[in-house]
């Protein structure tokens, strides 16, 4: 089993909060702890898997960075909220500063004599190999199936087979935390296990996208292009981030026509299908939707519980009850993500305490970490609504009857009405002083149309997790 060696480096020992030393690296670690809690999956994997407190001295704090543009991109994004989170911690911090050292990801070595101890456990949650930029914690075996994701998983199974002939391209679509990013990395995964001669690669469709624009920048394009048609089997993660970007969208459909000539696998994933990304060009979406198309939807109850059951096996030590699991599959609807969220709450929760909870005590926790559903502004609504289908937030406001404009506008409306309560008046009047019986039709029209129209029920769908989810991530 390939284990992460803890790279050699002094530790400086600070004292955190609680009066108990902390090493750099566990520091490090509840700090990546946090922001991977806040921070897609994708940007967590792009921006922070080599980081590293380097060293650390009167107040001033120095991360480790693989590179320039990590770097860049970590002191313009994420300086304050890492601060602040390193200041929770320990209130002695005053500033940091990041620097580039590449040598210093913690590196792969092969130990058969000894397990992996619990801290390399633990690297391993946020270890990306470098060659395929996968997390080898993304496997099949520890992916549940069920009737929600059942299709997905047995296209994904399928191509692992036969690379690159049965389903080309393979496009997996659905909602937040339901595990497309997990499914598409375990193929990557077991591809490179069972062929460890072919080239296997991950990446985000906004690493993808800015890397090439770094390498138009750079004047690097002829390398950024062999990179990438030289891969056996290329993962594109979250492609909905293309829509609107025609120089990413050019390569990729030049990528993918060579790839696929070559008979060469990709596989995509996104939050819709093909036909609700806007502004893709139709070649690409003709490309994305001639191979197979699967979603994943929402686990059941019964799959629910069994994933609890799954992720509790691993964590023996005062081991959950089964009414305390049931207690959290039945109150965690929303996605896999949250399930895993609450019952880790739980489980460190019993450590402090050092004893399995009661039911109780669990209700308790997870009645604090639910979030009271938030309350949203009207003006957030139709932002969310206008930037989803991608037109101008002033045309829902003007005259226009131009179909592109009129759909979202009843959408907004819908949305004002059913998730900030708006009176039918106080809904006319926001959309350009119209009268509130054009509100009344505009909400009748969507509650009807959306029995009939999956897709336009997927849209919404998606737009109301969007607007749900703007909380956490912002
Ligand atoms: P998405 O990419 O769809 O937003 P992720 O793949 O990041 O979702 O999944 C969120 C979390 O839920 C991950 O920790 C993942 O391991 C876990 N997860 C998702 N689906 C499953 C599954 N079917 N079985 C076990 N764990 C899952
Ligand atoms: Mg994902």
């Amino acid at each position: 089993m390939a284990i992460i060696k803890t790279p050699i480096r002094t530790l400086f020992k600070i004292k955190s909060l609680s009066d108990t030393i902390t090493t750099n690296e566990e520091l490090w670690k509840e700090i990546l702890q946090e922001l991977e809690l806040v921070v897609s999956k994708a940007n967590f994997a792009t921006w922070f898997q080599s980081t590293f407190i380097a060293d650390q001295d009167s107040g001033r704090v120095v991360i480790g960075t693989p590179s320039a543009f990590v770097k860049e991109w970590l002191e313009d994004k994420y300086q304050k909220q890492i601060l602040k989170l390193l200041r929770t911690r320990s209130p002695e911090v005053r500033s940091i500063e990041f620097k580039i050292t590449p040598q210093s990801a913690p590196a792969v070595k092969k130990s058969p004599e000894h397990g992996p101890s619990e801290e390399q456990m633990d690297f391993r949650e946020i270890y990306t190999d470098r060659e395929t930029n996968l997390n080898p914690r993304y496997t099949f075996e520890n992916f549940i199936v069920g009737a929600f994701n059942e299709l997905a998983h047995a296209s994904a199974l399928a191509i692992t087979k036969s690379l690159g002939t049965v389903y080309n391209p393979l496009f997996v679509y659905g909602g937040v935390g339901l595990g497309k990013t997990h499914l598409l990395q375990a193929v990557g995964n077991k591809i490179k296990k069972e062929n460890p001669d072919k080239k296997v690669f991950y990446v985000s469709a906004e690493r993808f996208a800015n890397e090439l624009v770094t390498a138009i920048r750079n004047n690097e394009t002829g390398f950024f292009k062999d990179k990438y048609r030289s891969f056996d089997a290329l993962i594109i993660d979250d492609i909905q981030f293309i829509s609107n970007r025609t120089s990413t969208q050019e390569e990729i459909f030049h990528t993918f026509n060579t790839m696929y000539q070559l008979n060469k696998q990709i596989i995509f994933s996104s939050d819709r299908p093909p036909r609700s990304i806007q502004n893709l060009e139709e070649r690409l979406r003709s490309r994305f939707e001639g191979g197979m198309i699967a979603d994943v939807s929402e686990p059941d109850y019964e799959t629910r519980l069994a994933i609890l059951q799954s992720k509790t096996a691993e964590k023996e030590e005062y081991r959950p009850s089964l009414d305390v699991l049931e207690h959290i599959a039945a109150s965690v609807r929303s996605n896999i993500r949250e399930l895993e969220g609450s019952l880790n709450s739980v489980v460190v929760r019993s450590k402090m305490k050092k004893r399995p909870l009661s039911l109780n005590e669990v209700k308790d926790i997870l009645s604090k970490n639910a979030k009271p559903k938030k309350i949203l502004s009207a003006q957030q609504i139709i932002r969310r609504v206008a930037q989803f289908y991608d037109i101008h937030e002033k045309f829902l406001f003007e005259k226009t009857r131009r179909k592109e404009v009129v759909k979202p506008r009843q959408i907004s409306m819908y949305l004002l009405r059913e998730d900030f309560n708006g009176s039918f008046p106080y809904i006319g009047q926001k959309f350009g002083g119209r009268d509130h019986t054009t509100a009344i039709h505009a909400h009748a029209k969507i509650s009807n149309d959306i029995k009939k129209d999956d897709r336009l029920k997927d849209e919404i769908k998606t737009i109301r997790e969007q607007l749900y989810e703007e909380e956490k991530s912002g």
